[in-house]
């Protein structure tokens, strides 16, 4: 049978651990992490992930800058405070929540952010050193989503070593880091994307799946093979239709109930992977934290 990987209750034991941790450090050092919230506009799905990022980062003693800017802002206006930011001795996190204006460089502004304060772990610093280190340093600022998916592998208990990996997306943000992020676990890594052919082939050779594609339900149960790990990365709200009334629901990008017959271990959506990616980022604003007390 197919166990469910339950996200909510692994990122709840995560904030746990952080907020005992935070509250040893404010004893000891009589200070708190800091975390810069920024969010330029109001696209309502921005609004939902701040506000959640926010209560999570409080409920575990992070003190939240909330910098809530206007849709008009220039794009020089941006980097001025995230200049400031940087500068800000109780900030030890930055977030900038995306997606932009369109008037903005996205990737100017986060390469602005000082790559100590990387609370994304997107800063082309931090990507290299994901890059370079052979293991999964326990200082370094790792993007939030691939971590959180690499989180749940190891509490599977499962041996990674040698097993092959498929990884459906290549994203700056998910695809690319979760295939660096197994690779030093030493899984067979294959990243796969739009152009690949054959993917149902492929992914039937995969021991762990992690899908970031952004497609509802785009990958088949007969696309899996027996006893594989299926992560499922995909958040994408479909209209259904029950008793007459059109709902809305959230699916990933696995169709669930065919892939989980297939399946030693599964992530659910919503309640998979979701809630981890938060947790990391309350972990990534504590690692800078510790590692500004270390210097
Ligand atoms: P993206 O659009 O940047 O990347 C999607 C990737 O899918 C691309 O690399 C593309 O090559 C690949 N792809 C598209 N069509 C394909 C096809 N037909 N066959 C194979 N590959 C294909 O998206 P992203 O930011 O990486 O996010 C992916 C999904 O994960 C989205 O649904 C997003 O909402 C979700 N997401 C969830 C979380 C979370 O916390 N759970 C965080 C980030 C992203």
């Amino acid at each position: 049978m197919s166990q469910i990987i339950d996200g909510k209750l692994i990122a709840q034991n995560l904030r746990n651990d952080l907020k005992t941790e935070i509250a040893a450090l404010k004893q000891k050092f009589n200070k708190a992490p800091g975390l810069a919230v920024v969010q330029v506009g109001n696209v309502a799905a921005s609004s939902v992930y701040v506000k959640a990022k926010t209560k999570s980062a409080t409920e575990v003693g992070i003190e939240v800058f909330d910098h809530h800017l206007d849709n008009e802002i220039t794009e020089d206006e941006l980097m001025l405070l995230i200049k400031k930011l940087n500068q800000q001795e109780n900030v030890n996190g930055i977030l900038v929540q995306l997606p932009l204006p369109k008037h903005i460089n996205e990737q100017k502004v986060l390469d602005s952010i000082h790559p100590d304060k990387d609370a994304d772990g997107f800063h082309p610093l931090n990507v290299g050193k994901l890059s370079i280190s052979s293991s999964n340093d326990e200082n370094l600022l790792i993007p939030c989503t691939p971590y959180g998916c690499l989180l749940m592998l190891k509490g599977l208990k499962t041996d990674l070593k040698g097993k092959h990996a498929v990884v459906i997306g290549r994203s700056n943000i998910v695809g690319k880091p979760m295939a660096q992020l197994l690779l030093k676990e030493s899984c067979t890594v294959t990243i796969a994307h739009s152009k690949t052919i054959d993917l149902d082939k492929l992914c039937s050779r995969a021991d762990i799946l992690v899908a970031a594609i952004g497609k509802p339900e785009f990958v088949k149960g007969d696309w899996i093979k027996d006893n594989a790990i299926v992560i499922d990365v995909g958040i994408n709200r479909i209209e259904i239709k029950t008793d007459g009334e059109v709902k809305n629901k959230l699916v990933g990008d696995v169709d669930f109930l065919e892939a989980k017959s297939k399946t030693t271990a599964i992530t659910p959506v919503p309640g998979g992977v979701g809630p981890m990616t938060i947790a990391c980022l309350l972990r990534n604003t504590t690692i800078s934290f510790k590692n500004k007390l270390s210097q």
